[in-house]
C-alpha cells in the first residue's frame, strides 16, 4: 500500500510541474531549417508535441523574418541548436483544438510571437509578464520545452505549430493577414516601451534604427501623438520616414545633421542591431528623458556606456525592454487593427529566405520580409 501511495504522490508531483507528455500523437511538421551557422535553408521534416488538452494546432500561413532570426542562425548571441527552424512572427489558422480549449475554435485566425509556454504560476506570469517567468519561458524556437520532455522548440518557418492556447493571440478574420505576422515581435517590442514610457500627445520621441522594429515604433509613436525623429545610417529611407509622418530624418553618417539635437527628446527607442554609441543618444535626451534599448547587437560588437558621462547627464535614464507579455501582445494587436497600423511587408516564397537574409543585412529590405508558408512543397 505504502509503495502505491508513494507512486501516486510522485505522479502528482510530476503532473504539478507539467512534466507529463501530452496525450495523443506527435504532429508531423515540415519546415525550412539551417543545419549549421554558415549553411543555407533546406526543407526539414520533424515532429511537434501532441495537441494537449489546452493546446491548439495552427496551420501557418505567414512568418516574418526578424533580425533576431538572423542573429540566432549566425550564433551572434552564443551557440544555437541545429537543425534550427527560426520564426517567431507567425500567423495562421487553427486546425485543431484540445478538449479543454475555450479561447479558439477550428477556423479562427491566431498569431504566435516569441513565446509558446511558461509556468503560469510565478509572480511574473501572474502579472502577464511571461517573458520573465521565474522558471524560464519556453521561447518559440531553439528553446528546451520543459513541459514536453525538453525537446528543442522549432519556429514558424514551417507548415504548423502546436502551443498552449494561452500563448496564441486572437486575430480578427478581416485583418490583412500577411501584414499581421510581424506584429507579434516587431509590433509588441516597440509598442510595449512606448506604453511603458507613457508616450503621449506633444512628446518628442526619436527612433534609432528604421527597420522592421523601427518603422513600427514610428507608426505607434505618431499614433500616440508624438513628434517623431528617425535616426538611421542610410539615405534610402529618408523619404519613407517623412512619408510615414516623421518630422525629421537624421542620417547619423552625416555629422552636420546631428548638430543642435542635445536635450531634444523625452523618449528614444533604439532598435539598432549593430555596434553604435549609446552615449550619443543619452546626450540627446531631455532631463528626465529615457533611452530604451531593444536592439541586441551580436556579443562581439555590443556597445557599452560610459558611466562617468551618465553622472554628468543626471536624470537621463537608460533601460532595456524585452518583447512584451501575452496580455499586452493581445492589446497591441487589437490596437494595431483598430488604428490600422501595420508593417510594410514584402511577401516572399520559401526558396528566397537565404536571399532575404542577405538583403536584411545589406539594408535592402523595406521593411519586413514575410514568408508565405504555403509556397512550401
Ligand atoms: P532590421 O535589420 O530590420 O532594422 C535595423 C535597422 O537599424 C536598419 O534600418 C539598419 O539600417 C539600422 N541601423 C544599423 N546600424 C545603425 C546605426 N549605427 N545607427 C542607426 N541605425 C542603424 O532589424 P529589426 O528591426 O528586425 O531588429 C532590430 C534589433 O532588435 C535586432 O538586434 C533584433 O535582434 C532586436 N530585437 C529585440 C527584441 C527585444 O525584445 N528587445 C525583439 C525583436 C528584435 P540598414 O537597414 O541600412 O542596415
Ligand atoms: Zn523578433
Amino acid at each position: 500500500m505504502k509503495s502505491i501511495a508513494r507512486l501516486l504522490l510522485a505522479l502528482a508531483a510530476l503532473a504539478a510541474t507539467h512534466q507529463i507528455m501530452a496525450a495523443g500523437n506527435p504532429v508531423p511538421a515540415k519546415g525550412y531549417a539551417l543545419f549549421s551557422s554558415d549553411g543555407s535553408f533546406q526543407p526539414y521534416e520533424f515532429k511537434r508535441h501532441a495537441v494537449g488538452e489546452h493546446d491548439v494546432l495552427i496551420e501557418t500561413l505567414y512568418a516574418g523574418i526578424c533580425h533576431s532570426d538572423i542573429h540566432h542562425v549566425h550564433e551572434d548571441w552564443g551557440p544555437s541548436h541545429y537543425p534550427l527552424v527560426p520564426g517567431h512572427e507567425i500567423v495562421g489558422r487553427i486546425t485543431q483544438v484540445g478538449e479543454g480549449v475555450t479561447k479558439f475554435k477550428v477556423g479562427d485566425y491566431a498569431g504566435v510571437g516569441c513565446m509558446v509556454n511558461s509556468c503560469g504560476e510565478c509572480d511574473y506570469c501572474k502579472k502577464g509578464l511571461e517573458q520573465f517567468c521565474e522558471k524560464g519561458a519556453v521561447f518559440t524556437y531553439g528553446s528546451p520545452d520543459k513541459y514536453h520532455g525538453n525537446v528543442i522548440t522549432q519556429g514558424g518557418y514551417s507548415n504548423n505549430i502546436v502551443l498552449s492556447e494561452d500563448f496564441a493571440i486572437k486575430v480578427p478574420a478581416d485583418a490583412p493577414i500577411e501584414k499581421v505576422a510581424p506584429l507579434f515581435c516587431a509590433g509588441i517590442t516597440t509598442y510595449s516601451p512606448l506604453k511603458a514610457t507613457k508616450v503621449t500627445k506633444g512628446d518628442k520621441v526619436a527612433v534609432a534604427g528604421f527597420g522592421g522594429l523601427g518603422h513600427m515604433a514610428v507608426q505607434y509613436a505618431i499614433e500616440m501623438g508624438a513628434e517623431v525623429t528617425v535616426f538611421d545610417i542610410t539615405e534610402v529611407k529618408r523619404q519613407d520616414a517623412l512619408e510615414m509622418g516623421a518630422v525629421k530624418y537624421v542620417n547619423v553618417r552625416t555629422p552636420e545633421e546631428l548638430k543642435g539635437l542635445k536635450d531634444s527628446f523625452r523618449v528614444i527607442i533604439s532598435t539598432i542591431p549593430a555596434n553604435y554609441d549609446p552615449g550619443m543618444y543619452v546626450n540627446m535626451l531631455q532631463m528626465g528623458g529615457e533611452l530604451v534599448i531593444v536592439g541586441i547587437p551580436a556579443n562581439d560588437e555590443r556597445p557599452s556606456i560610459d558611466i562617468g558621462s551618465l553622472v554628468f547627464m543626471s536624470q537621463r535614464k537608460v533601460s532595456g525592454s524585452l518583447i512584451g507579455g501575452i496580455p499586452e501582445t493581445q492589446e497591441m494587436l487589437d490596437y494595431s487593427v483598430a488604428q490600422n497600423i501595420y508593417p510594410e511587408v514584402e511577401v516572399i516564397p520559401v526558396d528566397q529566405i537565404d536571399e532575404a537574409y542577405r538583403k536584411v543585412l545589406d539594408g535592402e529590405v523595406k521593411f519586413r520580409y514575410v514568408i508565405d508558408m504555403r509556397t512550401m512543397d
